[in-house]
C-alpha cells in the first residue's frame, strides 16, 4: 500500500511546501514595509530638521528684541574664553538663545556636515589642519575658538546675497542685502540690520538646510551663499545649479525657515531671485535698480 505522507508526519507540522510560502510572502510583505519604514524614517528627520529651524528663527528674533531691534551677525570677532579673539559664527552668537544645545544647529538627514560633533575629521580636512590627539575636539563648539568657523553644520543660515545691490563707492557705506549681515569695519563691509528693514517676513529666508559642499569656500559649511564670487548680489541665485547638496536632502527639496517663523519644504528652483522677488534678500525687490541708480544691477 503507498504510504500516506500527510498521515505520517505529525499532528500540526507543516510541509515544505507550506514553509516555502511562508517565508515567501515574508518576503513579499518585508518589501512592501521597507519603503514605507524608511520614508516614515525620513518624515521623522524632516520634522526634527523644521522643528530645529525654527527654533533658530525664534532665537535670531528673540535676539533682536533684546538688541533694539538689530538682528545677529552672520559672523563677527569675538573674544574667546582663552582671551583671544576669533572670527566664529552666528552659532555661537545665538548659543545662549537656543539653550545650549549645539544639535539646533544640525538637520538629523545630514551625516557629515554636524555641528554638535564638534571639528570632527571632516572639519579638519575642509581646514587642511591636523586634530592634536590631546585636545577633546568633540566638544568644541558653542564659543569662540581658532577652530569654530571650521566646523560645519547641517543648518545653514542665509548669506546668498552680501554686496549691496546698489551702487556704493565707499565700502564702508555698503549694506548688505542678506537678512544676517556681517558688523561694518574689521573687514567686514556689509553691515548689520534690523528686523524693521524686512519687507516680506513671510518671503524672506532666515536658514535652511545648509552644507554647501562646493569647491569655493568650502571651509565654510554653515552658510547658504553665493559661491561665484564677484557673482554675490546676482540675481537668478540657485542652490541647485551649483551643485549645493544642501538643498535637495529631503526628498529632492531642502527646509526653510522664513522670517515669520514658519518653514517650508522647497525645491532650490522654486525660490525666487528676481527683480521682482527675491527671498534672500530683506527687501522684496532687491534685485530691482535702486532709486536713482538708473542701472540695473
Ligand atoms: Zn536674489
Amino acid at each position: 500500500m503507498k504510504a500516506n505522507r500527510n498521515l505520517a508526519r505529525a499532528p500540526g507540522a507543516f510541509t515544505l511546501t507550506e514553509l516555502l510560502i511562508v517565508i515567501a510572502i515574508l518576503a513579499i510583505l518585508a518589501a512592501l514595509l521597507l519603503p514605507a519604514l524608511t520614508q516614515a524614517k525620513e518624515r521623522g528627520k524632516l520634522t526634527a530638521c523644521r522643528s530645529n529651524q525654527r527654533q533658530l528663527a525664534i532665537a535670531a528674533l528673540t535676539y533682536a528684541i533684546d538688541n533694539a531691534e538689530w538682528l545677529n551677525p552672520l559672523q563677527d570677532v569675538r573674544v574667546g574664553p582663552d582671551g583671544n579673539s576669533w572670527e566664529t559664527t552666528y552659532r555661537v552668537i545665538l548659543w545662549d538663545y537656543v539653550g545650549g544645545n549645539p544639535a539646533v544647529f544640525d538637520c538629523p538627514t545630514e551625516r557629515v556636515a554636524v555641528y554638535a560633533d564638534g571639528i570632527s575629521t571632516t572639519d579638519a580636512a575642509l581646514g587642511g589642519f591636523a586634530l592634536d590627539p590631546a585636545v577633546d575636539w568633540s566638544r568644541l563648539y558653542g564659543y569662540p575658538s581658532q577652530y569654530e568657523v571650521w566646523n560645519a553644520s547641517g543648518i545653514g543660515v542665509a548669506g546668498a546675497h552680501w554686496i549691496p545691490v546698489r551702487d556704493d563707492v565707499d565700502p564702508l557705506a555698503r549694506v548688505s542685502t542678506m537678512p544676517f549681515g556681517r558688523p561694518l569695519g574689521g573687514g567686514y563691509y556689509e553691515g548689520l540690520h534690523r528686523t524693521t528693514e524686512m519687507t516680506s517676513p513671510a518671503k524672506l529666508i532666515c536658514f535652511g538646510d545648509g552644507g554647501s559642499g562646493t569647491a569655493t569656500w568650502s571651509d565654510d559649511n554653515w552658510w547658504i551663499k553665493e559661491v561665484t564670487p564677484g557673482a554675490e548680489d546676482n540675481a537668478g541665485f540657485n542652490r541647485l545649479t551649483q551643485d549645493d547638496y544642501g538643498c535637495r536632502r529631503h526628498a529632492g527639496g531642502a527646509v526653510y525657515v522664513f522670517a515669520d517663523g514658519h518653514a517650508d519644504r522647497l525645491a532650490a528652483a522654486a525660490i525666487p531671485c528676481n527683480p521682482t522677488e527675491c527671498w534672500w534678500s530683506l527687501r522684496l525687490n532687491a534685485h530691482a535698480p535702486a532709486a536713482g541708480a538708473g542701472v540695473a544691477p
